[in-house]
């Protein structure tokens, strides 16, 4: 029996919009996009706390093949980025692929039919011939377990469940947490707070992020020549991947990083208790660095003060930090990010015989090959998946080199017949992941900070360990010899 569609995506966030654009770059029509939301847009649809934005210029964090000539800024904020995602959905006719509020639970190979099964929550079934997961590493928010937490009588939340209804105006706020999402929350909250206390465990390095506006004369250039926009998208890719290379090996420039760092944190924050507190004791790019130039002068604010004793207990009227301090409360916002290395992926994968993807990740740690493909799971592909995040570019350009490869990899599958199916060999997955972490072991990620990017068996299950130049290259030509063609069994009817 022919599946209902060639290919299934889930998840309607940038990644499965990339694969929808590539499919019908390629002339795949035949596709269905699940989308367990009402509203496309992943990532940049939950996060709507204030000042989110993108750290990667917008230039470069858009659709190669879509460009956006009336971007407000060089970063752009969460609003305009959900914006453009909707307009390019319109734009390039994605919308009659997209199905909203189907949250896909369950998808099995049916080794017999030689294709996937979906199921969503209302237990709808949907087959496809090949599935992509395109389930985004970043939308499991971690909430720390801390004592007394029932007990807080004021109003608390996770930066990515921004309560809508919640107005700091007036209000004694802690943001718990120094990661990227707090370090766009405290400037912009900071000025409407009665009180702010910031609670940090580590610093974060934190660099210069020279945002600016695009003026008119630059976008009407940008419309009517888009090859001066194209210039400089490269322009900052390629000083963005020149960075990279701090993080995989150049002392020199990882030195170079630091001092800028530094230097900027001395020159921004006035109090010498608040900068020694500020700054890290680890290498720079180990933990994300951020991009910010108006979180360190928050600290020179008088309604701002920095924490950084650690938390004792939550108390009825506030948070106790470990100096026997008792900091008065009306609201917590958790900025303490999410669970991303386990990729835990929420979704019951069943490949062949019977196999259980989560569970196996749960054993040896997620891998793949080329972070995409996985063996014992025929034609499936999974869109950011292992060891394909970055510390230093967009992640867009790893999931566009993706789809160069899976776009091959579907017209394999098509041109192996429908008496068979193909299937990544083991041992081709374990050299690779052999290399990713032996090379993982020479990077900055490597030199002793925690961070999300390992699971909790300290496995670096989240990057790749080298520029994404070098993953284009290694995703540019399909081997089908990496897979084995098996005969499907015959359908017992
Ligand atoms: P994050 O970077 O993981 O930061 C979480 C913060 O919470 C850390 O400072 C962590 O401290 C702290 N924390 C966790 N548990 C704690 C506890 N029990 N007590 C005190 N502090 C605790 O999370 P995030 O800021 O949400 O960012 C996650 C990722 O999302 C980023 O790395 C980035 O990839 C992405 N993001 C991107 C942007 C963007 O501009 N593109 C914006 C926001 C987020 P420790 O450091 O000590 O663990």
């Amino acid at each position: 029996m022919k599946p209902d569609f060639e290919v299934g995506i889930v998840g309607a966030g940038f990644a499965g919009l990339v694969a929808a654009l590539s499919l019908k770059k390629a002339g795949k029509e035949s596709f269905v996009i699940f989308e367990r939301a009402g509203e496309i847009g992943g990532t940049w649809r939950d996060n709507i706390y204030p000042g989110c934005a993108c750290d990667v210029a917008v230039h470069l964090y858009s659709f190669g093949a879509v460009p956006n000539a009336r971007w407000s800024n060089l970063y752009a904020g969460q609003p305009e980025i959900l914006s453009y995602l909707k307009d390019v959905s319109v734009r390039c006719e994605l919308q009659k692929h997209i199905r909203l509020n189907s949250d896909i639970v369950a998808a099995k190979f049916l080794e017999e039919e030689s294709y996937w099964l979906t199921t969503d929550r209302m237990g709808r079934e949907t087959s496809v011939s090949v599935l992509l997961l395109g389930l985004g590493p970043l939308n499991r928010p971690f909430l720390p377990s801390l004592k007394g937490l029932n007990e807080f009588g004021g109003h608390y939340f996770h930066t990515s469940q921004w309560d809508r209804n919640f107005d700091p105006t007036g209000k004694r706020v802690a943001v718990i947490g120094t990661g990227a999402s707090a370090i766009q929350v405290v400037p912009n909250i900071a000025p409407v707070v009665k009180y702010l206390t910031v609670i940090q465990r580590t610093p974060a390095w934190v660099t210069h992020r020279f945002d600016k506006k695009i003026g008119k004369t630059c976008k009407d250039v940008y419309q009517r020549f888009p090859v001066a926009q194209r210039f400089k998208r490269e322009f900052i890719y390629w000083i963005n991947e020149l960075f990279g290379l701090a993080f995989i090996g150049n002392k020199t420039l990882n030195k170079v990083m630091a001092w800028t760092a530094l230097r900027k944190l001395r020159n921004e924050v006035k109090d010498a208790t608040t900068r020694k507190k500020l700054t890290p004791a680890y290498t720079i790019g180990c933990k994300r660095i951020l991009k910010s130039d108006d979180y360190y002068p928050t600290f020179n604010r008088d309604n701002v003060s920095l924490v950084a004793e650690g938390i004792d207990r939550f108390t009825q009227l506030g948070i106790l930090t470990n100096d026997g301090k008792e900091h008065l409360l009306d609201a917590v916002i958790f900025a303490t990010g999410f669970v991303a290395a386990d990729l835990d992926l929420y979704i019951n994968v069943v490949g062949l015989q019977g196999r259980n993807l989560v569970d196996e990740w749960k054993t040896t740690g997620a891998q793949a090959y080329l972070g995409t493909t996985v063996a014992g799971y025929p034609h499936l592909a999974v869109l950011l998946g292992p060891n394909t995040g970055l510390g230093h570019n967009s992640i867009l350009h790893m999931i566009e080199s993706q789809m160069n490869y899976i776009i091959q990899y579907i017209d394999c599958i098509e041109k192996s017949g429908a008496e068979a199916y193909i299937d990544l060999k083991e041992s081709v997955q374990h050299v690779y992941n052999e290399r990713i972490q032996a090379q993982l072991k020479k990077t900055v990620w490597a030199s002793g900070c925690k961070s999300w990017y390992m699971n909790s068996n300290g496995k670096n299950t989240t990057l790749y360990p080298g520029l994404t130049v070098t993953f284009r290259k290694e995703t540019r030509k399909f081997d089908p010899r990496v897979y084995q063609k098996v005969r499907r069994p015959a359908l017992v009817l």
